[in-house]
């Protein structure tokens, strides 16, 4: 039976989440505006991540998203995207302590005591290291090389756009791997930064900064290969969609929540020409075409969370909340920015933030473009039937 109603728990970890915004992140949001136009940093800063993570801990969120088995709550999928819904509802880009991406999961035991549980605890940061200066959509291309020397990988190359990329202490990296003269496929690496990659931090238009990374003869033990040698992009996608199919598109979810709500209370108190906004037949039609969509992403979300629960392979409902999600919030937001006027363009409100912060929704993770392409072709060659729900 397709059901994805919350359960109690799941309700009041949502209700916890959200205190949790209200009462620790809301009231940074001018103070990190008025910081960025003074050209300080455009987010936390990690000690001020940290600070608050230590706050989460004592709320009971740390490791929200962390399985039993690691010390967790764990919780189903359902549960992580009401999660994600609520912390969508600030621009801040804060996740609770002991959130790492599912990729790390895994590594083989040895790896996962030098890499998983550091991150897990806070004393580690991790980047995904995947796209190249002239490989991002089609990044099966990628140039970056390890070749095997002994018992020993050398790296070679340059990884561009990488979150976190400047912060992290390792990551994990795709290369192109020659062994014994011969190419064979694309491999995945954990290597740290003291093994000797460099980075630079690269300016971007929201709060979602980036670096690029070089590599140069960097040497990294076979034991920090991660799979099995030509498995590291089949590696990578199994990263990429659990993220594309609930954590982005539901912050998206909250995001479209908070700004719509923002956006009732501005119509129903500026008045022009003798009347309320919220009476004039433009203005509410943004509105109701905003709910509409806003509720038509917020159940494809959990859809595609229930089905995760279930086991379903997820890949294909993805691709349509990862596309979706990105578009409706972009279009959210720039509804929302109108209905604001003048003070919906300036840096006195949120609006602003997320309408640059949004905007690479549609670019990173998966472009629209690709995720067009994805579903067409699964919908063409028939690996899909159309409109499949359960
Ligand atoms: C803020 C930010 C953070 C990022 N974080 C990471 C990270 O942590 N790790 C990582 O590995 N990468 C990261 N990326 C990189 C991201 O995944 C790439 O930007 C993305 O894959 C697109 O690649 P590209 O920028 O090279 O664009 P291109 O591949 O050059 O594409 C440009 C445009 O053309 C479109 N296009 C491309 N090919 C086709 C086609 N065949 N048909 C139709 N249209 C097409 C694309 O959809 C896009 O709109 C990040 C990017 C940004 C902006």
């Amino acid at each position: 039976m397709l059901d994805f109603k919350p359960t109690e728990e799941d309700l009041a970890i949502a209700a916890t989440v959200r205190a949790f915004v209200d009462r620790e992140l809301k009231p940074l949001e001018s103070f990190l505006l008025e910081r960025d136009i003074a050209g300080g940093p455009p987010g936390l800063t990690m000690e001020e991540r940290d600070g608050l993570r230590a706050k989460a801990e004592a709320s009971g969120l740390w490791g929200i998203s962390v399985p039993e088995e690691y010390g967790g709550p764990g919780l189903g999928y359902v549960a992580q995207a009401m999660v994600a819904f609520e912390l969508g509802r600030t621009p801040i880009e804060f996740f609770f302590g002991g959130f790492v991406p599912d990729i790390l999961y895994l590594l083989n035991d040895e790896q996962k005591e030098r890499y998983l549980l550091p991150t897990l605890k806070g004393d580690r940061e991790f980047c995904f290291m995947l796209s190249e200066p002239g490989v991002g959509s089609d990044a099966r291309n990628v140039r970056t090389t390890a070749t095997r020397e002994g018992d020993d990988w050398v790296i070679s190359g340059e990884k561009i756009w990488i979150s976190n990329g400047n912060e992290a202490d390792y990551g994990v990296v795709f290369c192109r791997t020659v062994d014994g003269g011969t190419e064979k496929g694309i491999t995945a690496f954990l290597v740290d930064r003291d093994m000797g990659w460099k980075s630079s931090e690269i300016k971007m238009m929201g709060t979602h900064h980036a670096a690029s990374i070089s590599f140069q003869d960097v040497r990294v033990p076979d034991a920090n290969r991660f799979g099995e040698v030509g498995e590291g992009f089949t590696t990578a996608m199994s990263f990429i969609h659990t993220n594309r199919a609930l954590l982005l598109p539901g912050l998206m979810v909250g995001a479209c929540e908070r700004m719509l709500e923002m956006a009732i209370e501005h119509s129903k108190n500026r008045v022009t020409f003798g009347k309320p906004l919220a009476e004039r037949e433009n203005i509410k039609f943004m509105i109701a075409e905003s709910e509409i969509e806003l509720r038509a992403l917020k159940l494809m979300v959990l859809h595609a969370a229930w089905q995760a629960d279930q086991s379903v392979d997820i890949r294909h409902s993805a691709c349509f909340t990862k596309f979706y999600g990105a578009n409706v919030a972009n279009r959210v937001v720039d509804r929302v920015l109108q209905i604001h006027g003048g003070i919906g363009y300036s840096k006195e409100m949120p609006i602003e933030r997320w309408y640059r912060d949004l905007r690479v929704a549609r670019i990173y993770e998966g472009s629209d473009e690709m995720n067009l392409q994805t579903i067409s072709r699964n919908l063409l060659k028939g690996y899909e039937p159309v409109g499949k729900l359960w």
